[in-house]
């Protein structure tokens, strides 16, 4: 925690399982008196870091954190809503549910933690800022439509995220549903049935008669007990801020997720460029609450200003170090953003970036027209992989590069290769915002010998 802390003072944040490069590992070894060579800096780092989730007799089992993703129309919303309304009890609350961007659910005791806010696109905008949010990814397909363009979009957002997925085939109950389809289709994509002889979790649900839902919750805990989700409750508070707005009559409200620790009310926090005390605490029921522990949402208010969505958020010491971390925070920002601009991998540079970050591997996104297209550019490009530099094509898609594309390639650092394709304008806005070295191309030799000599400037000396 000391080294996560010293980081996030720089302004750079950054999670206990998160790889950090090799210049700020030797750094922080300098600062806390490390001095060794290399391999060992690394190791010492990788120590420290770890110390915290070894102490393995603070850690108590945590409830998952599931987010719903899939093709528009397939029934996010209706799988969300429908879980809502059988399985959260607001009587405590006098029936009223509160929307805070997150809920949870109890199931025959044990309780699981949805995000509300459905799409791949938010779940990967907040692991842009390298937090990650959810534990369980559920892949929502519709029975009747099968595997469609976002639906691939999300499995490769969540694949790249390490999240594991579970498969809610939706919509059985409408008369042309054909489950089998499905499970076929999703062969394609590496996630295969049990009953095809896989281990991807298929779960047959209907938003609108409910059925499936129940195995669908037990599912997810079984899921959560193989993985073993685990925090520390007696600690200071770290979590992430899931949404946030400014309220007419309260100021700014941020929906918080508590990833580790025990949030309380009073506590001095700092998220991103913003810091107060929490004045007050809302839970999903609309309850007020006083503390909340590992993998609860609350609402809190008593921030100074409206925090971004996806930032992390620390309960300090005091105010006056709230404020410091908030305020060190604005002031390394400008040169954070310096930083990761430079660190964003482009094909122009990527000498340099080799010999600065040691890059072993090139994130490729290729759009195309035609799908024959897609494969094409991919298995040329893979086979460019050499000893040195794996070639990895992270996503592949028929259509114009979108903002999902965009966001998946920035927290991917990966470059985007369109092919007889262009970027709709709201990617090409944020492609530039982001630094996203993103590509046209109308001859599919071009893109290989673009990517080819790039790589061959990747090849570190052989003696
Ligand atoms: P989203 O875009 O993925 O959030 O999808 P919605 O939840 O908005 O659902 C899209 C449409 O499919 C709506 O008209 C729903 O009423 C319908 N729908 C969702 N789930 C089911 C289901 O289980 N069965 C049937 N027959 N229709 C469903």
């Amino acid at each position: 925690s000391a080294v996560v802390k010293k980081l996030f003072m720089q302004g750079k944040v950054v999670t206990i399982n998160q790889e950090i490069d090799f210049e700020t590992a030797e750094e922080i070894a300098l600062e806390f008196n490390c001095i060794c060579e290399h391999e060992e800096v690394i190791d010492v780092i990788a120590e420290l870091l770890k110390e915290e989730e070894e102490a393995a007799d603070t850690l108590v089992t945590r409830p998952p954190v599931v987010c719903v993703m899939g093709h528009v129309d397939h029934g996010k919303t209706s799988l969300l809503d429908a879980i809502r309304e059988t399985h959260v009890t607001s009587k405590e609350s006098g029936g009223i549910t509160q929307k805070i961007g997150a809920y949870r659910v109890d199931v025959n005791g044990n309780t699981i933690t949805f995000l509300d806010t459905p799409g791949h696109e938010a779940f990967t905008a907040m692991r842009m800022r390298g937090a990650q949010a959810t534990d369980i990814a559920i892949l929502v397909v519709a029975a009747d439509d099968g595997v469609m363009p976002q639906t691939i979009e999300a499995i490769n957002h969540a694949k790249a995220a390490n999240v594991e997925i579970i498969v809610a085939v939706n919509k059985i109950d409408k008369p042309n549903a054909n489950i089998e389809k499905v499970k076929q289709e999703l062969t394609e994509y590496g996630l295969i049935a049990e009953d095809w002889g896989g281990s991807t979790i298929f779960c047959p649900v209907s938003a609108h008669t409910k059925e499936g839902i129940d195995n669908l919750l037990e599912m997810i805990l079984l899921t959560a007990e193989i993985i073993e989700l685990k925090a520390n409750p007696n600690r200071k508070a770290r979590g992430i801020v899931i949404e946030a707005e400014l309220d007419k009559g309260r100021g700014p409200v941020a929906t918080v997720l508590v990833q580790k620790g025990t949030l309380r009310v009073g506590d001095s926090v700092a998220a991103g460029s913003c810091y107060g005390k929490v004045r007050a605490m809302i839970d999903d029921t609309g309850r007020r609450v006083k503390e909340a522990g590992p993998s609860t949402p609350v609402e809190i208010q008593g921030l100074n200003d409206v925090p971004n969505a996806g930032e992390i958020i620390m309960a300090m010491d005091s105010d006056k170090e709230a404020r410091n971390v908030a305020e060190t925070f604005i002031a390394e920002n400008k040169k954070k953003l310096l930083d990761d601009t430079k660190h964003k991998v482009s094909l122009d540079a990527l000498f340099e970036q080799i010999q600065a970050g040691n890059m072993k591997e090139l994130n490729i996104i290729i759009k195309a027209d035609v799908q024959g297209s897609v494969e094409a550019v991919k298995q040329s490009l893979v086979k460019l992989s050499n000893e040195e530099v794996v070639v990895k094509v992270i996503h592949g898609g028929v259509g114009n590069v979108n903002e999902s594309d965009v966001v998946l390639a920035s927290a991917s650092n990966a470059i985007i290769i369109a092919f007889n394709v262009k970027p709709d304008n709201q990617a090409r806005i944020l492609a530039d915002r982001e630094k996203v070295d993103l590509r046209t191309y109308s001859v599919i030799y071009n893109a290989i010998e673009d990517v080819e000599s790039a790589l061959k400037g990747m090849l570190e000396p052989i003696y």
